[in-house]
């Protein structure tokens, strides 16, 4: 169906990048430059400035990034790694895909990663700790990294969500041993595939993923152990590469819609609304996320009136019974799995579409 105002803004973002985008495409094919070529190393350059690290290694996607980070890292079997339930799975897929343990931690009101129950958490196993910045927020990192600094934990960032995204003026996935990115085309930077990042000060964990990445090649011929087909695709790269200037742009735009959105719909009693930004945490609202009681009929009252929405997880990650993940009991979590509701918030929106998607809400609500 068309919805009047939709969740993704594909095709409205490529219209009004298209000259430029177009002609990034014809560079790279036009000269045959498909893998590993200036366009990646640019585009790595930039994320590495943008984000106030020493490296940026591009890889094929958030989960790769993730994965090759916590390989990098040096996580085997039998490793303890903390993370939340409330995530993409992708987090913890990236843990078991490197034989390591995920340990699942309940969330607070922000909905990320709780750090009181962190400290709980930890065991003789503990290796890391794996905090997902969800929605375009930061977690608490002042507290979790004084947590892992006492238990002498890595830190691994899943920033996914929050590319740009600031705690006390330092950017996601500049806290930890690792910050991983994704380009997946939904994410607040999209490319037209899968694409990801892994971004470090650390220069053994940034040849790590580099050799990871590429076969465990070191230069042309020589391997330094067995890898994967996980480089950042070149064509890809120069699209990021446009994109990217206008990226802060873009947060300025969604800082606005949330305003917005804060503004004209603090007053209903049965919508709770994700955290505003403060002088700690300046957000980048990848997801606004509504919490509501009567979650599906709203849901389908939008859908009615054309607003698409999307309900993320609406089966907590623990409860999914394929993973094995059933014996953690995460209240607050399987809580927010019946509450939480996404409504459109992307950059291309015109004011209109986002008065009429409050509109539509409190119509929905004085009923
Ligand atoms: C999108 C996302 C990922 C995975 O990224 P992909 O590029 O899709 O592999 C991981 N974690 C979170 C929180 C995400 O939102």
């Amino acid at each position: 169906m068309t919805y009047k105002v939709s969740f993704v803004g594909y095709v409205a973002q490529y219209k009004s990048l298209e000259k430029e985008i177009d002609a990034a495409i014809k560079e790279v094919l036009s000269k045959g430059d498909l893998i590993l070529r200036r366009q990646v190393q640019d585009f790595e350059d930039t994320m590495a400035s943008f984000l106030g690290v020493k490296y940026a290694v591009g890889v094929s996607s958030g989960t790769d990034a993730l994965h090759l980070a916590l390989r990098s890292a040096g996580l085997v079997r039998g490793d303890e790694v903390i993370t939340v339930a409330h995530t993409f799975v992708a987090s913890i897929a990236a843990i078991v895909h490197c034989g390591a343990t995920p340990v699942l931690v309940d969330v607070g009101d922000d909905m990320n990663m709780d750090v009181n129950q962190v400290e709980k958490a930890i065991s003789q196993k503990a290796k890391a700790i794996l905090p997902v910045h969800l929605n375009g927020r930061l977690c608490d990192m002042g507290e979790l990294m004084k947590v892992a600094q006492k238990h002498n934990l890595i830190v691994i960032e899943d920033a996914a969500q929050a590319l740009g995204a600031t705690f006390d003026g330092k950017k996601g996935g500049s806290f930890g041993l690792a910050g991983c990115f994704s380009f997946y085309p939904a994410k607040l930077l999209g490319a037209a595939e899968d694409a990801g990042l892994v971004a470090t000060n650390d220069k053994v964990l940034a040849d790590k993923v580099h050799f990871l990445r590429d076969h465990g090649r070191r230069g042309k011929d020589e391997l330094i152990g067995y890898g994967f087909t996980n480089r950042l695709d070149n064509l890809q790269a120069a699209i990021l590469n446009v994109k990217m200037k206008y990226v802060p742009r873009w947060i300025q735009r969604r800082r606005e819609i949330a305003d917005f959105y804060y503004n004209e719909l603090s007053d209903i009693p049965d919508v709770k609304l994700p955290p505003r930004s403060d002088e700690h945490f300046v957000d980048v609202y990848q997801n606004y996320v509504l919490r509501v009681s009567e979650r599906d009929r709203l849901a389908s009252y939008l859908r009615e009136k054309g607003v698409e929405t999307i309900i993320s997880n609406p089966i907590p990650v623990h409860h999914q019974r394929a993973l094995g993940l059933s014996h953690f009991h995460l209240p607050y979590t399987e809580q927010l799995a019946k509450e939480v509701i996404s409504i459109p918030l992307i950059p291309e929106l015109s004011d209109e579409q986002v008065e009429y998607v409050i509109q539509t809400i409190r119509d929905f609500y004085i009923k």
